[in-house]
């Protein structure tokens, strides 16, 4: 008897084992329909054994096994088990959390006026025996093989095998072996002449080419501007004419279109597919199995993507590597850069993880050789330069609406000069605090331990974590003095005072209260190129990788912000973030010039940043994280639990110290509350577990999640988040 062990998506951390006669190593990777308590679910089968704990009399027959639909490869699954083990998350919930929803009842829809075709095996083709054909048509035999090894055939793939592959397509198509599902169309674009590359750019493109056929992480530290873009093309075009497959990640595809356009614009004979969230389920789905067919010869994705199968995959690229959004923050709290080292290493292929301010565990990882750092010195337009960088110290000034003075000059002059300003501020809404000035009552979110934050045109008080949005008072609730006053700025506070000092200027606002429409960012970006912007407001949504070429000031308001928090990564992550913010200014032949409102003007972050320092700033706060034994020095985890009452949280973690195994090597820290201590209703605490040994904190880990897994856990959810960047 065979049994097979197939992945559901419970919350129990094991595959569940039901009798398959006859089932074959083949069968691995299969999606399945199996019974499951008084339900039915769509599974995929792990592995196969011969024996099982389950008794006979309980031990179920799987219902259905969903052959048309490609099997995941064993390779994909193995990285599956290493993400199980590594983030302690149930095996079950990450494979079919990674698969695309509409994958088990797949109908794709075919487009016409079809470069290719690609066609399916069906259940009956999967039947036909080889030896069943005639044995000097060996066209005929040698594609009916592809298509049972590989499940789909595009017909330019069939082609390759045979001459008379349309002929045979039809053929099979008549027999019922196939199904013509759907088409991918190949950009239609010109060939664009490449650009030569600058001596730093040529070099770093050589020293990856020259080691393409082996695991190896490379670090390219290029600054703003520097033409990373193009050395990925032109690494990605070595790989290609190997005939294999890139993938490319990105932290967030539909704000940067342009990227997807420049690919298709140097490949144009070859599939570009984008996999992102934003897509529709079946579009999903479709460039999911193109990438599985290998026919997808280059992926560009968001995190979730690095899970996709891909054959023939030959090089990853993680562009702005030092991205949070790889990281995911719950669920499986898996970080996509990481699995995709561990991806390239399993393939044996390179990956190259590109950043003008890199993680400081990416470059500690560099500095120690555990990665290959490249660096790009120089901007790549000729006499681009860096802009510079020069602080307002605002305090002994006064301030209009948060604007300072010689802030609000410069903005004039660059808009006499007919040139383009953004004015960087990291908060929407109108203003972040709702204050009453006789009772000091302030609005605050009753599900979060949030402040509501302002926005004036709605009318509106917002909770910026949980989504909760009520009426703004008319007067304070709590002593009915209707004078309210909305205190701090936000971007739309800072776009009415703009509005009122510019009267004439053209001002348009960024963040994601208005571009939440489809195609209002294409729009705004239209107009940014064509000049019809003379000042853009914006939060970091403005920050990441556009470039503006008319772009010649840029104002950064209420960045001291970050430098009182408590979290450990806030510098590092307020200098990457104003380092890639100042990046958008003189990108082109207009020289740049960044202005930052300070009250700490003395702060060594702001001197590394005139200084366009990011090496020695980043020593220095490695060295800093070194002192107090943070990460990169150590390894971390957290142990988070939630509840309606804080007490049942701290109860819950109490108790698993109590059953936590004993280890020498690890530290263990009390419970407390997290540094959101009450978010969309739930009361948040967690354990800091840490260690110098990865392995030993991993077998630690498997332990404790073991013994954890068995306490009942009424009203607490817990989760072990590995390599956590939010506390
Ligand atoms: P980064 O991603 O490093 O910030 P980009 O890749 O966006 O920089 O490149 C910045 C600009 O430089 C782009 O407009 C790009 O077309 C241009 N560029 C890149 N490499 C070259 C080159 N070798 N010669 C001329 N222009 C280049
Ligand atoms: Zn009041
Ligand atoms: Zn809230």
């Amino acid at each position: 008897m065979t049994i097979v062990r197939v992945a559901l998506n419970v919350p129990i951390d094991s595959l569940f084992d039901y009798r398959l006669p006859d089932a074959s190593q083949q069968d691995i990777g299969l999606l399945v329909r199996v019974p499951f308590g008084k339900r039915h679910m769509i599974g995929v089968i792990v592995e196969k054994v011969q024996d099982t704990q389950v008794k006979p009399e309980q031990l179920k027959a799987v219902d259905e096994v969903l052959r048309s639909i490609p099997p995941l490869p064993t390779q994909l699954l193995k990285l599956f088990t290493f993400c199980n083990h590594y983030y302690h998350h149930p095996i079950g919930m990450i494979i079919m959390g990674c698969l695309p929803a509409k994958l088990p009842s797949t109908k794709l829809i075919s487009k016409i006026n079809a470069e290719q075709t690609l066609f399916m095996l069906t259940e009956a083709g999967r039947g036909i025996s080889i030896d069943s054909l005639p044995a000097r048509d060996k066209a005929q035999r040698n594609l009916l093989t592809q298509f049972q090894a590989m499940g789909m055939v595009t017909n330019k793939q069939a082609k390759v095998i045979s001459q008379r592959a349309p002929q045979l397509l039809e053929l099979f198509l008549t027999r019922a072996w196939i199904e013509k599902r759907y088409t991918v169309m190949p950009s239609q674009s010109k060939v664009l002449p490449l650009p030569t590359l600058n001596p730093e750019q040529a070099d770093a493109v050589n020293t990856i080419v020259a080691a393409l056929h082996q695991f190896k992480t490379w670090l390219l530290h290029g600054i703003t501007g520097s033409g990373k873009t193009e050395v990925y093309l032109q690494v990605i075009a070595a790989v290609l004419q190997q005939d294999r497959q890139v993938l490319i990640l990105v932290p967030e595809i539909n704000l940067t279109p342009q990227l997807e356009k420049g690919f298709r614009d140097r490949f144009p004979a070859l599939s570009v597919i984008c996999l992102h969230s934003k897509l529709n389920t079946t579009e999903r789905t479709q460039n999911w199995l193109l990438a599985q067919a290998g026919t997808a010869n280059i992926i560009l994705g968001t995190r979730l993507a690095i899970f996709t199968p891909l054959p023939k995959l030959g090089l990853i690229i993680i562009d702005e590597e030092h991205d949070l959004s790889y990281k995911q923050q719950d669920g499986f709290r898996y970080s996509a850069r990481d699995v995709a080292i561990f991806r390239a290493k399993q393939t044996h292929i390179p990956i190259v993880l590109g950043s003008a301010t890199p993680s400081l565990e990416s470059y500690h990882n560099a500095l120690t050789g555990r990665y290959s750092l490249l660096s790009l010195r120089t901007r790549a337009i000729k006499n681009a330069a860096l802009p510079v960088i020069q602080l307002i110290d605002t305090r002994n000034k006064l301030l209009q609406e948060g604007l300072s003075e010689p802030l609000l000059n410069a903005l004039e002059k660059n808009l006499s000069q007919n040139r383009q300003s953004m004015v960087f501020i990291n908060r929407r809404g109108y203003a972040p605090i709702l204050l009453c000035k006789s009772c000091a009552w302030m609005a605050t979110c009753s599900r979060c331990s949030s402040r509501l934050v302002l926005h004036l045109q709605k009318q509106l008080l917002c909770c910026h974590y949980c989504g909760h949005q009520q009426p703004a008072p008319y007067a304070c609730p709590h002593c009915g003095d209707p004078d309210l006053l909305p205190f701090g700025q936000g971007t739309q506070r800072i776009e009415a005072a703009l509005t009122k000092h510019f009267a004439t200027a053209r001002i348009v606002r960024v963040d994601r209260d208005n571009i939440q429409r489809k195609d209002a960012w294409a729009h705004i970006r239209q107009a940014i190129h064509a000049k019809q912007v003379d000042i853009l407001i914006g939060t970091q949504l403005l920050a990441k990788g556009h470039d503006f070429p008319e772009l010649s000031l840029v104002c950064i308001l209420n960045a001291d912000a970050s430098l009182y928090s408590t979290d450990f990564r806030a510098e590092e992550r307020l200098f990457s973030q104003l380092m890639q913010v100042a990046g958008r200014a003189g990108r082109a032949t207009t020289a740049g010039a960044v202005l930052i409102q300070t009250d700490l003007p003395d702060h060594p972050l702001y001197s590394a940043l005139i200084k366009h320092d990011y090496d020695h700033y980043a020593k220095k706060l490695l060295a800093e994280r070194q002192t107090v034994d943070f990460p990169p020095y150590t390894y971390q985890t957290l142990l988070n639990a939630e509840a309606p009452k804080l007490e049942s949280a701290l109860n819950f973690l109490k108790h698993a110290l109590a059953i936590a195994p004993s280890s020498q090597s690890i530290q263990i820290y009390d419970p407390v509350p997290a540094q959101m201590p009450r978010l969309k209703g739930y009361e948040r605490a967690h354990v800091l577990i840490q260690s110098h040994s990865r392995k030993k904190l991993q077998d630690f880990l498997s332990n404790w999640y073991t013994e954890l897994s068995k306490i009942s856990k009424a009203k607490v959810r817990w989760a072990i988040d590995v390599d956590p960047l939010e506390f």
